[in-house]
């Protein structure tokens, strides 16, 4: 029996150790011992579990005191909020406009500051990522970036310059899948449904300078510092949510860390983009240079073409292929834990496809 390769964008592929682990830690023994998901967060095994998720957290991050580990729920959608609403205080927030989801950013601190539009790829189709504008005012709290585009397929190859103001980033679908300089960053957040587990938390790192400017009249539940000084743990944390991210955490470390991954993942989506750029069937309009290693759209010369492609793939064991519904097309998301076969099952069937369909 051949198996299923998993391409979806979120929630996404978890690693098959991870799957097996999780499966064994959740079986039910002959003497009914409680799982992870039936214990108090406040007793000595949940206390283990947190203990060392904050530890590999901070190991693959490389990141000392001087920063915050917060663990939320409200996904990256409750950080396009929280995020002006605590660090913005009263000033204006500058944005990078790269795509869909630097544009939700951008509406939600709309609602709450002053926004200045740092740079934008909208004229471009964000077919490539905006440069800051040099006259970027030293005056604005930070400046936002999505690090990887999940939908239009950019990614940063590195983050931006900006001078003295803080950096934040959505890093949702970049987190982990190389290594990364986040002690360059004020403030990221991450969604952990792609590369650490599975939906239900935001992994938010925070410089603990910047604490100082939140205002004093946010509801505790929306103020960093509450998460900060409580390790989280501030109401009933998704108990399951973080021991898979353990899990996910201790995964990364055995298949040699963040280094290890970044040069796997390079290499996969290396191996597609040369699929699709040597057909002249397939075709990615990105920038080369910022092209995603996560998540890779693509087209067919026919858009009817596109149903029978995602329909055929399925049946060939290959899930997740349609593009967002924001934007049509096929996209391929190559997460962390995505199974090694799976991109050359993907070529070859792709080329099978052309050969059917060009
Ligand atoms: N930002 C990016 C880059 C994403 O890819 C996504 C989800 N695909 C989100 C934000 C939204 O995440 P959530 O559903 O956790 O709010």
């Amino acid at each position: 029996m051949h198996r299923i390769h998993n391409f979806s964008a979120g929630p996404a592929a978890l690693p098959d150790e991870v799957r097996f682990n999780v499966a064994e830690a959740l079986s039910v023994p002959p003497d009914f011992q409680p799982s992870v998901m039936e214990i108090s967060h406040r007793g000595p095994a949940f206390a283990d579990i947190a203990e060392r998720l904050m530890a590999g957290l901070r190991r693959l991050t490389g990141l000392g005191d001087e920063h915050a580990i917060c663990l939320l729920q409200g996904g990256a959608h409750l950080q396009f909020a929280m995020l002006p609403m605590n660090l913005a205080a009263g000033r204006a927030a500058a944005y990078l406009d790269s795509g869909h989801w630097a544009g939700k950013a951008i509406d939600e601190a709309r609602r709450i500051t002053k926004v200045h539009i740092a740079g934008s790829g909208e004229g471009g189709n964000y077919r490539s990522l905006p440069a800051v504008d040099p006259a970027l005012p030293d005056d604005v709290a930070y400046l936002h970036y999505c690090g990887n585009e999940t939908i239009h397929g950019l990614q940063f190859p590195e983050p931006p310059e900006a001078g003295g103001v803080p950096l934040a980033a959505d890093l949702s679908s970049e987190i982990f899948c190389r290594e990364y300089p986040f002690h360059r960053l004020g403030m990221a957040y991450a969604g952990t449904q792609k590369n650490l587990g599975i939906s239900g938390l935001t992994l938010v790192v925070l410089r603990r300078d910047l604490l100082e400017r939140i205002p004093e009249i946010l509801p505790k539940i929306l103020d960093y510092r509450t998460w900060a000084d409580s390790d989280s743990l501030i109401n009933t944390p998704p108990t399951l949510a973080w021991y898979v991210m353990l899990e996910v955490v201790e995964w990364i470390e055995r298949q040699g860390g963040l280094a290890g991954l970044g040069e796997r993942n390079r290499q996969r989506a290396a191996k597609l983009y040369a699929a699709i750029d040597g057909s002249g069937f397939y075709n990615n309009p990105v920038e080369p240079a910022q092209r995603s290693i996560m998540n890779v759209p693509f087209l067919v010369p026919d858009a009817e073409l596109e149903p029978v492609f995602v329909r055929e793939a399925e049946a060939a064991g290959m899930p997740g292929l349609k593009g967002h519904r924001a934007v049509g097309g096929l996209r391929a998301s190559l997460y962390n834990g995505l199974d090694d076969g799976a991109v050359d099952a993907l070529t070859g069937f792709m080329a099978d496809f052309e050969q059917r369909h060009g």
